[in-house]
């Protein structure tokens, strides 16, 4: 018997080749090849326990930093959904927020509650779980500045509590969660009390500088690549002439073609029916041209996962 024909019981969603693409913001890909939806904790914790220790097992959040190639995943990808969604207050200035909460509802919950330094949250459009992952942050904030312990499960269904130096933070990394080792399922964030209004007002202030950068209205994965050492990644990709030019991968591969935004030059866009393949074919014809124009290796930020279509 396979690890397929093993599954353990669940009450949750487990569903069979099914596409992900509308998992991801970048709306391309293809299926998992079982799509697990745990109800809760538990349910989680149980099916892990009893998954064969041979099954691949991948993480999704909002799919918001992730692009699945046009063949779909292999094994078993967990997507974490309602049962992941609490948002308590903890001692006054603490705030616990499951892996599913969206980043810009912890931020709103922290404004409601007066507390300041989570303001960043509002302008990553991420859920907590791939914050924690990413140590996503924005304007000088990141995950690492304001999270207390992260709560997770081993591959094995194992619950740790990690602090914050367990975690291994670095520039949009996360060690701890390094090679799909664990599933956050929820984290302790630390505000300081502060007037509610001005909480909210910098929080406008936030939305409205990413509403006039930030081609958030597209179907995008966020920053292509990461800032190489004391350089610009999006200027590297504007003066190498990418801004808002249309690449297609070759037939059968290529769809509709894919660019890089012309309002944001480190933001690939899927225009309208990009395939995979045209988007990462598109990111790695960047690279090759700014490293021998500039001598710079640029480095993705963006998550690929899954295989390229037979
Ligand atoms: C318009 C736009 C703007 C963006 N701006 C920013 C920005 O300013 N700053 C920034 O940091 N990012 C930004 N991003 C990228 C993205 O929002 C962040 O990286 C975010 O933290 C990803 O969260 P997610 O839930 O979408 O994760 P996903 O894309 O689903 O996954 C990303 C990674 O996290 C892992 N992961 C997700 N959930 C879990 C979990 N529960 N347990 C373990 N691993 C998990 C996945 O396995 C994967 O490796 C932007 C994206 C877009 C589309």
């Amino acid at each position: 018997m396979t690890w397929r024909e093993r599954l353990p019981p669940v009450r949750g969603r487990l569903a069979f080749d099914e596409p992900l693409a509308p998992f991801t913001w970048l709306r391309v890909g293809g299926p998992a090849e079982v799509l697990f939806i745990p109800q809760d904790e538990q349910d989680l914790e149980a099916f892990l326990q009893g998954l064969d220790p041979g099954a691949p097992l991948t993480v999704l959040g909002v799919g918001s930093n992730t692009l699945v190639r046009d063949g779909g995943v292999e094994g078993v990808v967990v997507r974490l959904g309602r049962g992941f969604g609490d948002i308590k207050p903890l001692d006054g200035s603490r705030l616990y927020a499951g892996a599913a909460v969206l980043d810009a509802a912890l931020a709103k919950a922290a404004g409601v509650a007066g507390l300041a330094g989570l303001e960043f949250f509002t302008g990553v459009p991420g859920a907590i779980g791939g914050a924690c992952a990413m140590n996503a942050g924005c304007y000088g904030a990141e995950t690492k500045d304001v999270l207390v312990e992260a709560y997770a499960l081993t591959r094995q269904g194992r619950r740790l509590i990690l602090s914050n130096e367990d975690m291994g933070f670095g520039y949009r990394r996360c060690e701890a969660a390094a090679g799909q080792r664990l599933i956050f399922t929820g984290a302790l964030f630390q505000g300081v009390p502060d007037d509610p209004a001005e909480v909210q007002d910098r929080m406008g202030e936030i939305t409205a500088r990413r509403e006039a950068s930030q081609p958030i209205r597209d179907k995008t994965g966020g920053s292509t690549f990461k800032n190489p050492e004391g350089r610009s990644a999006w200027r590297l990709v504007d003066e190498a002439g990418w801004r808002g030019r249309l690449f297609q991968a070759p037939a059968p591969l290529g769809g509709g073609g894919a660019m890089f935004s012309p309002q944001h030059a480190n933001f690939l866009i899927n225009p309208g029916e990009a395939t995979a393949a045209d988007l990462e074919g598109l990111g790695e014809a960047v690279r090759a041209d700014v490293l021998a124009r500039f001598g710079v290796p640029l480095e993705w930020e963006i998550r690929r996962i899954g295989t390229p279509a037979a």
